[in-house]
């Protein structure tokens, strides 16, 4: 076993922690929410955590945000009014753009230094966002925000930092009971619902919740090797439609590194241990 010195940088997470080998850190400051640090690592790239946890990697934010994105995206068959709650680095966004039937995407993140900051160090993330008119760019509290929509967007995605003092509104009913008016009769949401190893009780309470609310909810997985354990959920909510069929037949997507159609089809081919967090 190795003694770690000054060249990594650790996330301890409850009994665990994992350790990147860095060349230099680059940014470091409390913004009015969230102590932001930036890193360049030996091998991932740039690397950002907010109050200690990572982000992202530009090395594997490709899991993350394709996961979030297409799975919903494919799924509806005509996606164009989206809403993006949090996802401040902008990759979410980024994906989102990739369809082409996509009109606008309110996009609004509370903490504006950590996209300021992700069009320096992040550049793969944030390119094209700017210039882009399907993008708004409204900061602020998004538990806020979708209070004042109804009936209005095709799919929701909340890109949201584990559940904190600004983020743990996210994970509420009441919250879902606000998503849920603000979309359309077919409209789907998706959330980052943490890890299935480690954050078991919040699966199943987010799951419980949005059950109670919408007429058909789902879990689905991805391997993210920064984040804790590597497995990583996503929860969603659906007015109308199934996430396991591609129906949106208007986008064209080349290039991606992880989303495929085959593994959208088998998303809900679930480990045991996982389905049960769903009962
Ligand atoms: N991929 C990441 C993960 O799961 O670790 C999430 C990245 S993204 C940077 C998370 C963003 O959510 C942060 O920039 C944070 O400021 C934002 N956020 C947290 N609470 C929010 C809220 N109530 N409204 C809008 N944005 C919020």
């Amino acid at each position: 076993m190795k003694n770690l010195n000054s060249n990594w940088v650790t996330e301890v997470f409850k009994d665990t922690a994992l350790s990147f080998k860095i060349k230099e850190k680059l940014y470091s400051k409390k913004s009015k929410f969230q102590h932001i640090e930036i890193y360049e690592t030996e091998k991932h790239g740039n690397l950002m955590s907010l109050d200690g946890c990572y982000m992202v990697t530009e090395k594997e934010e490709f899991v993350y945000h394709e996961m979030l994105v297409h799975i919903p995206l494919f799924s509806h068959p005509n996606p164009q009014n989206i809403l993006v709650i949090g996802g401040g680095d902008g990759g979410t966004v980024r994906e989102i753009l990739k369809h082409q039937c996509v009109k606008s995407i309110d996009f609004v993140e509370i903490d504006e230094d950590v996209y300021k900051l992700s069009k320096i160090y992040f550049k793969n993330l944030t390119r094209g966002l700017a210039n882009d008119k399907r993008v708004n760019f409204l900061f602020g509290d998004g538990i806020k925000f979708v209070k004042e929509k109804k009936n209005f967007y095709d799919v929701i995605l909340v890109d949201s930092t584990d559940p904190s003092d600004i983020s743990g509104g996210l994970f509420s009913t009441d919250f879902f009971k606000d998503v849920y008016k603000a979309l359309k009769k077919d409209g789907i949401m998706v959330m980052q619902s943490e890890s299935p190893f480690y954050d078991g009780e919040i699966i199943s309470n987010v799951q419980q919740r949005l059950k109670k609310i919408f007429n058909k909810t789902y879990l689905y997985l991805a391997f993210i090797p920064i984040y804790p354990s590597g497995c990583w959920s996503f929860s969603c909510g659906s007015k109308k439609y199934s996430i396991n069929k591609i129906r949106n037949k208007k986008s064209v997507i080349k290039g991606l590194k992880y989303y495929t159609h085959n593994l959208h089809k088998s998303i809900l081919s679930l480990p045991q241990f996982v389905m049960d967090l769903m009962k």
